[in-house]
């Protein structure tokens, strides 16, 4: 009891000199936004992942980038306080926290651009770091009938998160992914400076913050390139039995011209049950068709395939030319004949089509468990290994959520960026997404995912972790190889106290 006490009169004293800490920060700085200390960043120590929680000192609500510099700025003139850009918190394994550091919640910033304009003649948006993808999408359609061409498959992310990593989906193929797809930011460096950078303004740092894990700097502002919005999206589910078929036939559609071929490649693995989540079920876009497992054939083993295809239409186009196009495309697929699914939606519809997930999923209270998610970039080389050890063997009967897996090409991504990459031109991204009630289990999973990365070790895949965390220095330098004395130039250019998003445990914080 003595003891107990003893320990609440301590946090107590903790929690004052926390507070007073805060408040001649919170000084100092002269803030147009505000600054939130105690029970209520509670929203700073979670993530998506629900895996780790570190409590920060402060959660920043900045006005704009100059508030964002004067608190890098104040961090630097302390001995050990370090700063974490908060997206919208859709991390795994707590690389928006920053334990007894600063966290600043740039949604606050969503709303500080949103300007549209051409440069000879094409057209882009200039958008909030903060900002969320689908503020972007629905903003764009509706004002101007354009959108961004390259997206992520779920679209409450920031404009920040998703370019501090990559941001893939099935139009990353044609377009690359969305780090390909801007062209000037505004960032906030490690020093406190608010800087414009683009390919030929600032480039170290411009290619940098690209797939940067937020180790350079704070993205304020981001310029990306628009297309014409299409209406409507003809979407298709196409099943197989056999890997090598699905492989051939997802790489010949993301290797044709644009003519040739869909807007939109994906794929996933399920297995071969009725399993309501990780089986059949899973596949009909629409809950009134049901997957006759009848039609697959009996050689089948424990998973199944599905490629998922979008086709971009509008709505003026005659609709037998619609079906004559897709049918001529669909007719060169080797897929298991009847077992296909159609539905048509409109464009914005098909892009937040997770968001109608979600919202299944927080009715049915699973949307909130933890999520040991893990996300690779395998090479074509190795794929059917992968595919013969994981898919087939370790993950068979599913991860409790979708088994992604679908090609992308290496042409499309500018190696300038931090973005880490298999050697290949052909690789795929493989992603367990996996959602798990809490308890015991949760370890179990996340010694799974290791259990996968370490056999890609052992096994010497060409292969890199996407959204990589790791706890050691010696696993980030493996992770980059030879980018790795780039990567750690960039940062002590930009970022040489190692203030910056300190949740990504690459860099130590240094006086
Ligand atoms: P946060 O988790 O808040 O931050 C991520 C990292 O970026 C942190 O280190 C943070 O400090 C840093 N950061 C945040 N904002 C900035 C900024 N403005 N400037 C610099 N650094 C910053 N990814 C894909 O590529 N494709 C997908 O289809 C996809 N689908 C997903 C679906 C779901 C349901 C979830 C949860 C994640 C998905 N992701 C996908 C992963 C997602 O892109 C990353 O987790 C991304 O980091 C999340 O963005 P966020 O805004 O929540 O970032």
């Amino acid at each position: 009891m003595i003891a107990c006490l003893g320990r609440i009169v301590h946090d107590n004293d903790a929690e004052s000199k926390l507070d007073d800490d805060v408040s001649s920060i919170s000084k100092s700085l002269d803030l147009q936004g505000s600054i939130e200390s105690g029970c209520v960043t509670g929203l700073a120590s979670k993530d998506f992942g629900g895996l780790y929680s570190v409590k920060p000192l402060a959660l920043i609500k900045p006005s704009g980038a100059e508030d964002i510099a004067r608190v890098v700025k104040a961090a630097s003139r302390t001995s050990h306080l370090t700063v974490a850009a908060r997206g919208n918190g859709h991390s795994i394994n707590g690389q928006a926290m920053a334990g007894g550091g600063l966290v600043i919640d740039m949604r606050s910033t969503e709303e500080n651009h949103f300007k549209f304009f051409k440069i000879n003649g094409s057209p882009y948006i200039d958008v909030s770091g903060g900002a969320l993808w689908e503020d972007v999408l629905t903003r764009c359609v509706s004002l101007f009938g354009l959108a961004p061409r390259s997206w992520t498959d779920y679209l409450s992310l920031t404009v920040g998160g998703t370019l501090s990593n990559a941001g893939v989906s099935g139009q990353t193929f044609r377009h690359g992914p969305q780090t390909s797809n801007v062209t000037e930011l505004d960032v906030v460096t490690g020093k406190g400076e608010i800087t414009v950078c683009s390919e030929s303004q600032n480039s170290e740092l411009f290619f940098g913050v690209l797939g940067g894990l937020g180790q350079f700097g704070i993205i304020t502002r981001a310029r990306i390139k628009l297309q014409p919005a299409p209406d409507m999206v003809r979407w298709i589910r196409v099943v197989y039995s056999e890997f090598e078929e699905f492989t051939r036939d997802a790489e010949f559609l993301v290797t044709q011209k644009e003519s040739e071929s869909f807007d939109y490649v994906e794929g996933f693995v399920f297995s071969n049950s009725d399993d309501p989540i990780n089986g059949w079920p899973s596949v009909p876009l629409d809950p009134d068709h049901e997957f006759n497992p009848a039609h697959i054939p009996q050689t089948a083993g424990s998973v199944l395939y599905c490629l998922e295809l979008a086709f971009h239409y509008r709505n003026s186009d005659y609709p037998s030319t619609v079906d004559t196009t897709v049918s001529r495309l669909l007719r060169r697929l080797a897929f298991v004949g009847r077992v296909k699914f159609q539905a048509d939606v409109s464009y914005v519809e098909f892009l937040l089509r997770v968001k109608r997930a979600e919202e299944q999923a927080k009715a049915n209270c699973i949307w909130d468990s933890p999520h040991p998610w893990l996300n690779l970039f395998v090479s074509k080389s190795d794929i059917v290994d992968f595919d013969r050890t994981v898919f087939k063997r370790m993950v068979k009967n599913g991860v409790g959520g979708p088994m992604l897996i679908y090609p992308l090409l290496r042409s499309k991504w500018d190696n300038r960026t931090s973005v880490a990459l298999p050697e290949g031109e052909i690789f795929y991204i493989v992603a367990l997404l996996r959602f798990v009630p809490k308890g015991p289990s949760v370890e179990k999973l996340v010694a799974q995912n290791h259990e996968i990365v370490n056999w890609c070790i052992k096994e010497g895949l060409d292969f890199k972790l996407y959204l990589p965390h790791y706890q050691s220095k010696e696993d980030w330098k493996r992770h980059f190889g030879n980018q790795w004395t780039r990567f750690v130039e960039r940062k002590a250019c930009f970022d040489p106290m190692a203030i910056l998003a300190p949740g990504q445990k690459i860099f130590k914080r240094t006086h």
